[in-house]
């Protein structure tokens, strides 16, 4: 389906990475061979501050089109998850004797209302037609629910019995690991923690003491079920994150990075080799955006005006928002684009001048159709029916990114390389399942398996928490196939 794709041609010289691979997404393979998940999720991570550039879509374009190949290649379930970064800093002051930097986090400084509407706001659009576009789902989980969560902090507090070894990695010039623990009367922490100690740790939790510019001496207790709130820096951050992810043996985590990262890794990697315990999960770095002097692009440099904007760098690569048309046709470009790239993994493990994006962007081909179809895998039994007309009923649960779902909207059903387009006629909303094949009638949803058995079915891939969220009869035509 994507032959019209080859008229812009990406030339990569090759490298020792995609020398050793087939395909992009084979950076997988080897953790699935290994282990016996169920499913893989692809976790990106981004600071909340701001409005996101081109760099940041890349990444997450790749963790949902990633997830969608695996689907397909290696027949596991796969997710995008995403990590928003609500402790990015909302507002630095300098103390004014020591001339320590001070700093308030977003969520600090914001009610979750307000976290959420920028959530909303930046990526929450995105990420539904991403969705849509490939067929995968996603979550979001705030930094400050991630920090709360008592596996996180339990993750946090083994690691202080070898603080000594791992702050040198975490902190390769001083030793001087950035963990903030903000003051309880204000909220603001030290920026480089200088003068925050751990005072005790035990099995049940740690003791630390710090200083607040306004309130002095305090001291707070870190436990696995406390709220006082965890703000580890960046690698420190990382760590913890991807020693929790190691741990899951049911959900495969496989960090998605821009390329940047590939550097920052190594400390990480020399922190996970201090502890005891499971290796660092898969990570894929992402091609990253370049200047002509080969620096990343960098939109508070521009921004600041200590470099002017490089050759062929369009307003909304360095501000998304920017982008002139809507969400639904800044994903389709970014879907195409990285599809691309994704196609040779010479193409993808490699960066890219804003000057070159702007080449291939321009010879981007129009969409072939006027036609936007959101994307949905089936099983093969179930595909089969809808490819020849005799299933008009297909059943979904909720999901966030359905709820826009409408009569006139198309859908592609995909299963492995066949494909079905089809025109959504009428979507019916009801509280079980048991109610939607009382209502629509079980033959519209699989003409060749008893009620009873449909429910059996239903169920084994939607559990009730799922079921919960509510359940969609969505009422289909089918427009074409090619199988
Ligand atoms: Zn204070």
């Amino acid at each position: 389906m994507n032959g019209h794709n080859d008229a812009v041609e990406i030339i990569s010289p090759n490298n020792v990475l995609a020398n050793a691979m087939l395909r992009s997404v084979d950076m997988v393979r080897p953790r699935l061979q290994a282990t016996s998940v169920d499913r893989v999720a692809f976790c990106v991570g981004t600071q909340i501050n701001g409005a996101p550039h081109m760099g940041t879509s890349l990444v997450q374009t790749a963790a949902f089109l990633l997830a969608k190949a695996t689907k397909r290649t290696f027949n596991v379930d796969a997710v995008v998850r995403f990590g928003a970064l609500d402790n990015a800093p909302y507002d630095i002051r300098l103390d004014p004797e020591t001339h320590h930097a001070y700093q308030q986090t977003y969520f600090h400084a914001l009610c979750s209302e307000a976290i959420d509407d920028l959530i909303g706001k930046y990526y929450r659009g995105t990420f539904d037609s991403l969705a849509d576009a490939t067929g995968v789902d996603y979550e979001i989980e705030t930094y400050s629910a991630q920090q709360a969560d008592p596996a996180f902090r339990h993750e946090f507090l083994a690691t202080l019995g070898r603080l000594d070894q791992v702050r040198w990695p975490l902190a390769p010039s001083h030793g001087q690991v950035h963990l903030r623990l903000p003051c309880p009367q204000c909220g603001w922490a030290e920026k480089r923690a200088e003068r925050t100690r751990l005072l005790r740790t035990g099995s049940g939790g740690a003791d630390f003491s710090a200083v607040c510019t306004d309130h002095g001496d305090y001291e707070i207790a870190v436990s696995t079920d406390t709220g006082t709130y965890l703000d580890l820096a960046t690698l420190y951050r990382n760590l913890i994150k991807e020693r929790l992810a190691a741990r899951d043996h049911v959900t495969l985590s496989v960090m998605v990075k821009g390329g940047d990262w590939a550097y920052g890794c190594q400390l990480v990697d020399e922190a996970f080799a201090q502890l005891p315990g499971p290796p660092p999960p898969p990570r894929i770095f992402t091609p990253m955006v370049l200047t002509d002097t080969g620096a990343k692009l960098s939109k508070s440099l521009i921004r600041d005006g200590k470099v002017p904007p490089p050759p062929g760098t369009h307003p909304w690569m360095l501000d998304v928002t920017e982008w002139p048309g809507d969400t639904d046709s800044y994903v389709d470009a970014l879907v195409w684009l990285v599809g691309k790239m994704l196609a040779d993994p010479k193409h993808f493990y490699r960066s890219y001048t804003a000057q070159e994006l702007d080449r291939i962007m321009t010879a981007r081909p129009g969409p072939v159709t006027g036609v936007r179809a959101r994307e949905m895998n089936l099983y093969r039994r179930y595909f089969d029916l809808v490819a020849t007309g005799r299933k008009t009923i297909e059943v979904r649960v909720q999901y966030p990114n359905l709820r826009t779902l409408k009569a006139g909207d198309h859908i592609r059903f995909v299963c492995g390389r066949d494909e079905a387009l089809t025109r959504v006629m009428r979507v019916a909303r009801y509280p079980s399942f048991e109610e939607m094949l009382d209502a629509e009638g079980p033959a519209r949803v699989n003409p060749d398996s008893p009620r009873e058995q449909q429910l059996a079915n239903i169920r084994r891939i939607y559990g009730p928490e799922k079921e919960a969220l509510g359940v969609l009869a969505i009422e289909i035509k089918l427009l074409d196939s090619i199988t």
